[in-house]
């Protein structure tokens, strides 16, 4: 048996969400075309017959810490490098890699890394060719895998390639656990992905979501959850026209839920202002961050 940490580490949109949810087979991680959508360090355990490998998607590394918030997305990005076995360096092969590069030569790292470029669905051969080349002697690149997460192709290759660098060892968690976080959090999350996809500019940073009520009942789970915003003044944004759009969210996030927890739910949702939420301790600890 191995047993082992994987890191996957990357500028924001390089996939790595993506990339967890498809070495799982799970939805784990919530995904948007925003940037900085990962807030948390979220462990994915993927169990197979042989191996375990307990793995960490990432906030997306933020060059300047703007608000507490992204101080504590920072040190969670630090601690999941310091347990690891093998980094996945995860570049979008089509987006910028010169910086991409910037970041892994500041990261400093004892594990082996590979990197892995990503979205090659989207590049024709002498683009691969191309950006191959351009990573292939940098000092901390041990191998390079090409995939797309989202066609799922390469990912063989990719799980062959960590675990030559995984140690032999017992498994840390049971056979049936995917994640070593709680269910409320999923399903905070879930909801969270839903203030990225349905709201523009300034509401998917400055929002938040805290579940404060789940119960399983006979036939249903009851969960009750607070959408936290900066501002009174976002509390009709987030409620639209004669409540429209919260409407839409609940049922778009509901029908997540229920997936997930494979159990029909009832949703409530409410919305509260908590004026700069994102710069104070106490609602940041309250919030999970
Ligand atoms: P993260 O910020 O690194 O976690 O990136 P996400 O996993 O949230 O993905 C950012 C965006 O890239 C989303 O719109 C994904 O659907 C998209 N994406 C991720 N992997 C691929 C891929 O292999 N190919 C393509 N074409 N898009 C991808
Ligand atoms: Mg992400």
């Amino acid at each position: 048996m191995k047993a082992g940490f994987v890191t996957i580490l990357g500028l924001p949109n390089a996939g790595k969400s993506t990339l967890l949810n498809t070495l799982l087979g799970e939805k784990l991680a919530i995904i948007s075309p925003k940037v900085q959508t990962t807030r948390h360090r979220i462990k994915g355990i993927l169990t197979e017959k042989d191996y375990q490998l307990i793995i960490s998607d990432t906030p997306g590394v933020i060059e300047s810490t703007e608000y507490k918030l992204h101080d504590k997305m920072m040190k969670q990005v630090k601690g999941a490098l310091e347990d690891a076995d093998v980094a996945l360096f995860l570049v979008d092969a089509k987006g910028d890699t010169k910086r991409a590069h910037e970041m892994f030569d500041a990261v400093k790292i004892k594990s082996p890394t590979i990197l892995v470029l990503n979205k090659v669905d989207k590049l024709n051969p002498q683009q691969i060719a191309n950006v191959t080349g351009y990573f292939k002697d940098k000092p901390y690149v041990t191998d390079i895998v090409l995939i797309s997460a989202l066609d799922k192709t390469g990912i063989d290759l990719l799980l062959q390639k960590i675990l030559e660098h995984v140690p032999t060892g017992q498994a840390f968690y049971d056979d049936d656990a995917i994640s070593d976080l709680p269910t409320k959090f999923f399903v905070q999350e879930l909801i969270r992905e839903k203030l990225y996809s349905l709201y523009d500019e300034e509401i998917p940073y400055q929002s938040t979501v805290l579940v404060t009520e789940f119960k399983e009942k006979n036939t249903l789970t009851k969960i009750a959850a607070n959408i936290i915003v900066q501002r009174e003044s976002q509390k009709g944004i987030i409620l639209g026209e004669g409540g429209r759009m919260i409407k839409r969210l609940g049922t778009e996030a509901r029908m997540d839920i229920e997936k997930f927890l494979d159990r029909k739910i009832f949703l409530e949702l409410f919305v509260k202002a908590r004026d700069k939420w994102r710069d104070n301790d106490l609602y940041l600890k309250e919030y999970g961050y």
